[in-house]
């Protein structure tokens, strides 16, 4: 898979890592099991980028041993978690890959002194690894729609999910943490606060590899969740409905978020993720089918999966649309409102066999960082360098270039072109994008890291990369500075 490797290739690679410290897993194209560890969620990244070796640590100090060895070297390295990068930033064929897998701890912990308890977080554990393990304790945290996500890449990037809009965004949870510097030094953020702001929303490498996240955790709540499906035809009255619900208000207990896509054998259709937090009281309870309601209202309901459940059941049945194993393609673009407009765009343009509009809406939480009842100095949003604070949509969308339906190259570009046109309409055409976007989604080029971080924040994080990574270690990673 993936296609060979050049001769010529191979003798550089093992002049550049021949002084490669001894003892540390590492996996040579040679070796049989580089090709399965270097694949990703994103067969395209698979296929375009041959990391010069995988670099597999089992423990934080062979962790910093190999980071600083490559580092001296001058050996670019990327970082692989969960794989999941939308945008082939986490394999290049000039970098040594760091795989983070083996490095995958979720503990409980309880604060010193105080009942509390927080969890700490491996850099490689998945979100489907942190969840299980906290429902174990009766816990829970945000955590993005996909469980095969790396925790660290969704919650250090921003963290968009079902639990935001009650509990906040993912890097709102993030307590502190441990970071594995180009120099090979194990910094925590309780030695460096700046650092710790930069971690929540823009820790993706700049300033090091994160060895593990300190994170905040909330008893489980039992949830109303599951899918509303409407006939694509009803796709402007289902999304008109769901702006002015949100337009009116909607509570942070709910998260109704969006996706056009075909759904069975290649019908188009809209669907509606309902799902709404139960806190155990009768008022909430009737509060939740209220709204119900109200999304079902939406239009012509064909499947309605909604029942009590909790939200890592939900995400596990989710699981199984993932499209894992193939190639895709995705743009993304922020919006302040489903305009008439941007919905008229939506509806001209059908996702194509193969294809998803998935829509993030960011409200409650989401908007604000000033709870806050903890002492992590989290009092407003300046406690985190993710700033995108106003009221949004982050609209994906992904064209699965391996999809049956287009399998030959012209199809590939039909289906790659519906998800450029869409953007390029929705950007340049009718200009409904917001200066910012959700850079974890989006590819560099789109991104303006001003409108993104803020002047003064970017000013903040150049300095905080030029203190602990003045030599772009990491050259694959975002955001760009
Ligand atoms: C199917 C799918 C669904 C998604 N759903 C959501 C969602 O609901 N909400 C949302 O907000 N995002 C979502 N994302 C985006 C996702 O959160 C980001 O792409 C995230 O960075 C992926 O992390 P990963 O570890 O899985 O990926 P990887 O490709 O392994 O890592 C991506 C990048 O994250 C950085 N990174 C990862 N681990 C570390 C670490 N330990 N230290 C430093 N840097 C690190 C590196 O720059 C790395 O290149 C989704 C992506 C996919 C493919």
């Amino acid at each position: 898979m993936g296609g060979d490797i050049p001769e010529s290739r191979a003798g550089a690679e093992a002049d550049i890592l021949s002084g490669f410290p001894a003892g540390i897993p590492i996996y040579h194209p040679s070796d049989p099991k580089f090709h399965e560890l270097r694949l990703l969620f994103n067969l395209a990244s698979t296929n375009t980028a041959h990391p010069l070796a995988v670099v597999r640590p089992r423990d934080e100090q062979e962790l910093a041993t190999a980071v600083k060895f490559c580092a001296s070297a001058g050996v670019p390295m990327t970082i692989r978690a969960g794989g999941h990068d939308l945008q082939m930033r986490n394999a290049r064929s000039d970098a040594v890959m760091i795989d983070m897998r083996e490095l995958d701890t979720v503990r409980v912990v309880e604060d010193d002194g105080t009942q509390r308890r927080h969890a700490v977080i491996g850099g490689g554990s998945l979100i489907r690894h942190v969840w299980r393990t906290l429902e174990a304790h009766g816990l829970t945290t945000p955590g993005g729609w996909c469980i095969s996500v790396g925790y660290a890449g969704w919650a250090a990037g921003g963290g968009y999910g079902l639990l935001g809009s009650y509990y906040g965004a993912g890097a709102d949870q993030i307590l502190g943490a441990r970071v594995v510097t180009p120099r090979g030094e194990i910094v925590d953020t309780d030695d460096d606060p700046e650092l710790l702001w930069a971690l929540r929303g823009a820790g993706l490498g700049n300033f090091g590899v994160v060895l593990e996240l300190r994170v905040k955790v909330y008893p489980q709540p039992r949830v109303l969740a599951g899918l509303l499906v409407f006939p694509f035809a009803e796709a402007r009255q289902v999304l008109g409905g769901l702006e002015d619900m949100y337009d009116q208000g909607i509570p942070s207990a709910l998260a109704a978020e969006a996706s056009t896509r075909d759904f069975g054998p290649a019908v188009p259709a809209v669907v509606v993720f309902f799902h709404w937090i139960l806190d155990g009281t009768e008022q909430n309870a009737a509060e939740g089918q209220e709204y119900l309601a109200k999304y079902r209202a939406l239009g012509t309901v064909v499947a309605d999966t909604v029942s009590q459940t909790t939200t890592l059941a939900f995400c596990e049945v989710m699981d199984t649309t993932t499209p894992y194993n193939t190639s895709f393609y995705f743009e993304s673009v922020s919006v302040s409102g489903l305009s008439d407009e941007l919905i008229d765009a939506i509806a001209a343009s059908p996702a194509p066999e193969g294809a998803y509009i998935v829509i993030h809406h960011a409200h409650g939480k989401m908007l604000a960082n000033n709870d806050d009842d903890d002492d992590d100095g989290g009092d407003d949003n300046t406690a985190t360098a993710y700033c995108l604070r106003d009221r949004h949509y982050v609209l994906g969308l992904l064209a699965c270039r391996d999809h049956p339906g287009f399998t030959s190259e012209e199809g590939t570009a039909r289906i790659q072109n519906w998800a450029e046109a869409l953007n390029r309409e929705i950007r340049d055409r009718r200009k409904l994008a917001l200066g910012h976007c959700y850079w974890s989604f989006t590819k560099n080029e789109d991104c303006d890291v001003v409108a993104i971080y803020g002047e003064e924040g970017v000013a903040r994080l150049r300095a905080l990369k030029n203190k602990y990574n003045p030599g772009n270690a990491f050259p694959g990673c975002y955001p760009v500075l």
